[in-house]
């Protein structure tokens, strides 16, 4: 037992975890979320297709069989019976055979168990191939002692890992996250435990431009911001006076929170180009959004002075009034959301657009051509972006149709 814990908390497994999220980060890899329904004995169908369709994803495998327990469990303790003609359907529905079945279902409870309330734990235990030569069945004889396995789990390097975990896993079913590790060149071997944990964290995502009057005690009035406005201010903000909202006639709204997707893009890595941004529809294979009328979302990150940053993380920021004067620029290297991640391509698919909306001004993505499922939102650099490499867009470098 001693040796799977030793396993559990070594570089290979951190290792491993760090292979998991790469490989969803592949554009080719299956899109799907776990697509939820209220229905039990539909989602135990999603669950088992699910397992069916992870192929050599040995994770999402183990994952699926831990939720499919999960939501069998769920059904009993809700005193639902599940009807035999209604277990007809799912393994019709499935093509599995009732044997089948059981197995994925004591797998899940397996899995689960051995998580216990450490769900996250899933990511940490050796795949198949591994290189401790563990086995699958060697989880078996943990079974008999697991409350002793949890209780040397009891640690806050295991606790941190799980989280990070778990974040992954619950990731799956909803809005990608972004780790700290990526995009670095990062030797687990050779760091401590403490600097293992700093990059497993998430990068912080924020939902909101931060402005932050402090640390720029001595920011100077932008040029050209706007008569009789205050200064100091935050710059994002737009004073009572003027029109509070483009998408909206009230004086006071919430448009900047439900008119916006909550559907998010995937952040996928593209070759040459590093992490993107990829579009979901909410069925594989349909329109994502509309030409035109469809927001995508609007980035975020650190508001700083003009001219403090150049570089690929730091971004024009104007305000859509008069000669829409630059009053400072968004810095998203530290905070900020998924839409950092956006490419340039020369043949955008969507743009960047500076609107008021629910009385601030935001960066909204907007698509400027209709965006199906599976593809890559670009916007153009030069709309704001200070970025200047070599471009590796589809439309310089065409990439071979086969
Ligand atoms: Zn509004
Ligand atoms: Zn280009």
């Amino acid at each position: 037992m001693y040796f799977r814990l030793a396993a559990i908390r070594s570089r290979p497994m951190i290792e491993q975890f760090c292979s998991l999220v790469r490989a969803r980060r592949r554009p080719d890899t299956d899109n799907s979320r776990f697509n939820l329904s209220d229905d039990p004995i539909v989602r135990m169908t999603k669950r088992l297709q699910e397992i069916r369709r992870s192929g050599d994803d040995q994770f999402f495998y183990r994952l699926s069989q831990l939720r499919l327990a999960e939501d069998i469990e769920r059904i009993k303790q809700g005193r639902i019976k599940i009807d035999p003609g209604d277990m007809d359907k799912v393994l019709r529905d499935t093509g599995l055979s009732r044997s089948q079945y059981d197995y994925h279902s004591k797998e899940g409870r397996k899995w689960k168990k051995l998580c216990g309330f450490n769900e996250g734990l899933l990511c940490f235990f050796p795949l198949a191939g591994n290189s401790f030569g563990i086995t699958l069945k060697s989880y078996t004889y943990v079974k008999d002692d697991v409350e002793v396995f949890h209780e040397l789990l009891k640690d806050d390097f295991i606790r941190s890992i799980c989280k990070a975990g778990k974040a992954f896993g619950d990731s799956l079913a909803g809005t990608d996250i972004e780790y700290l590790w990526e995009g670095k060149h990062v030797l687990w071997d050779t760091l401590t435990e403490e600097d293992i944990l700093l990059l497993l964290r998430p990068f912080p995502s924020v939902s909101e431009n931060v402005y932050r009057r402090d640390d720029f005690p001595h920011w100077p009035r932008p040029t050209g911001w706007p008569d009789g406005w205050p200064w100091p201010a935050n710059p994002t903000l737009i004073p009572v006076t003027e029109r509070h909202c483009e998408l909206c006639e009230e004086e006071s709204c919430d448009c900047v929170y439900v008119k916006f997707p909550r559907r998010t893009p995937r952040i996928k890595e593209y070759p040459d180009k590093g992490r993107g941004l990829q579009a979901v529809a909410s069925s594989p294979g349909q329109k994502a959004y509309n030409r035109g009328d469809d927001l995508i979302g609007y980035l975020t990150g650190k508001i700083v002075p003009v001219g403090t940053y150049d570089g690929k993380w730091a971004i024009r920021f104007t305000i859509p009034i008069g000669d829409e004067p630059e009053v400072c620029q968004i810095y998203c290297a530290d905070v900020g959301n998924c839409f950092r991640l956006l490419n340039h391509c020369c043949k955008p698919l969507a743009c960047l657009k500076q609107m008021i909306v629910s009385g601030r001004c935001i960066t909204a993505v907007e698509a400027v051509t209709d965006i199906y499922d599976g593809t890559e939102i670009t916007v153009s650099y030069s709309q704001g972006w200070a970025r200047n490499r070599k471009c590796f867009c589809e439309a310089c470098i065409p990439r071979t149709a086969n």
